[in-house]
């Protein structure tokens, strides 16, 4: 994988003879999701929603130092954590900000509590996760943290045999609504009038207390820090391609995902909540032991009911996804086929979609992201988070509608 101002891409040397199974398993083309529904859980989900559901929980990780390092409440880490420690894995493949460089994330092989730990919190601009398959140790046995066309990936290529693919015992991945192209970090220091000869020296997503802040420090000394809710501007003018094109936000081909646990009792208690979804019954009877030891402290909840906390992203990615990619198909550019198309989408539907889209396309272009460059944080910020939740609630009605019997209807062959 090559890097590149929109994040890794894959780069081939001339007269490259592909395996047919790379076509397959390339999310750029589309993996057929009803396939591996059934290669993978034997049937189509139950929800088209969300996708497998063992069970549903909300709660956090036991040990407050491991919650209070996590994205949210810490659950992923502290599930590596128990798979390394129990003798499970041989190492967890895991994401770092940093690596090779501040303003660069990779893959990395963690193979001790204090690796894994070092990778807490999400990075959220694209990491080539599994460019990491070719480095795996014979013989050994591994996690990995995947984002959701990530994890569908894998598992194609665990289900067409390939071998590393098959050393990965467990996979667990975040709720994924939208990711950032690396752009935007450079965009956001320089709207702070951090010069060019000052470089970034590191760089945290999620730091401090739930939901946590950007933070950035630079050579010179300088700290810059946003809060999550305010940093989120940065989306309509850096959203990467492939979280405008995913149809899948739960993750639902991980063993384990989670997600922030939205929700106005929560989020008044602080501390870090998370949503966490077992989806095979390996990852179900591995939480149940933890919940046990007090290693993680989770509570049952009703899996349509939990929905409603991620209500706008799932309809952004089921809906939202698939229009967009029907509109790019439409005006000859190339977008991903899942194999599946919702069964109905209100033409209100269709209207909020070409707001969103046009917000969007307008916000990519060079001149939006230099106007953005001018207007300080302190102001975009809030105002932006004003304009967010305003459209929020003016759209839910629309976003919601006939979300509760959302279903897929299945490609023909
Ligand atoms: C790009 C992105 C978008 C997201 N969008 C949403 C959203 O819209 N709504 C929502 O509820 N939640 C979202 N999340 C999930 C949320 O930010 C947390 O990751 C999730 O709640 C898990 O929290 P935790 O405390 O259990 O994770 P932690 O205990 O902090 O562990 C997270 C683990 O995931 C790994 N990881 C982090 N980023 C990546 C990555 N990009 N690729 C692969 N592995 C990674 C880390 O290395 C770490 O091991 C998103 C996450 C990402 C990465």
């Amino acid at each position: 994988m090559g890097r590149t101002a929109t994040g890794p891409k894959p780069a081939f040397a001339p007269g490259t003879a592909l395996p047919e199974l790379a076509w397959e398993a390339c999310p750029g083309k589309g993996i057929d999701y009803p396939q591996l529904y059934l290669d993978h859980y034997g049937r189509m989900p139950d929800s088209w929603l969300v996708g497998h559901i063992v069970a549903t929980r909300t709660g956090y990780a036991g040990d407050p130092s491991v919650r209070a390092c996590g994205a949210s409440g810490g659950v992923t880490t502290a599930v590596l954590l128990h798979l390394l420690q129990s003798g499970r894995i041989d190492a967890a493949i895991v994401a770092r900000q940093g690596v090779p460089a501040p303003l660069e994330a990779s893959p990395v092989i963690a193979s001790t509590a204090e690796e894994i730990l070092d990778a807490a919190q999400s990075v959220y601009i694209p990491v080539a996760m599994l460019d990491i398959l070719s480095r795996l140790e014979p013989g050994k046995r591994y996690a990995i943290t995947l984002v959701p066309e990530q994890a569908a990936a894998l598992r194609r290529l665990q289900h067409s045999g390939h071998p590393q693919a098959q050393q990965i015992d467990y996979v667990l991945g975040p709720y994924t609504g939208t990711a950032l192209y690396p752009a935007a970090i450079d965009s956001f220091v320089r709207a702070h009038g951090v010069a060019k000869d000052d470089p970034v020296t590191s760089l945290e997503w999620r730091a401090g207390e739930w939901p946590g802040y950007l933070e950035i420090k630079t050579q010179s000394g300088k700290v810059l820090r946003s809060k999550k809710v305010y940093y989120n501007f940065l989306i309509p003018f850096f959203v990467t391609r492939a979280s405008l094109q995913s149809m899948d936000f739960a993750n639902e081909f991980c063993d384990l995902s989670v997600g922030d646990a939205w929700s106005p009792a929560f989020e008044a208690q602080g501390g870090g909540h998370s949503v966490v979804v077992t989806r095979s019954a390996k990852m179900e009877a591995l939480v149940e032991e933890m919940i046990a030891a007090g290693a993680l402290v989770l509570e049952r909840e009703d899996d349509l009911k939990a929905t409603e906390m991620h209500g706008h992203m799932i309809d952004f990615k089921k809906r939202g996804g698939f229009i967009r990619n029907q509109w790019r198909r439409k005006i000859g550019l190339a977008a991903p086929d899942y194999g599946m198309a919702p069964a109905t989408i209100p033409p209100s539907r269709k209207m909020a979609e070409l707001v969103i889209s046009t917000l969007f396309v307008i916000g990519s272009t060079a001149p939006a992201r230099f106007v953005l460059r001018q207007i300080p944080e302190s102001v975009i910020g809030p105002v932006f988070n004003k304009l967010r939740l305003s459209w929020k609630k003016a759209s839910k009605p629309t976003k919601r509608k006939g979300l509760a019997d959302f279903r897929m209807i299945v490609d023909e062959e």
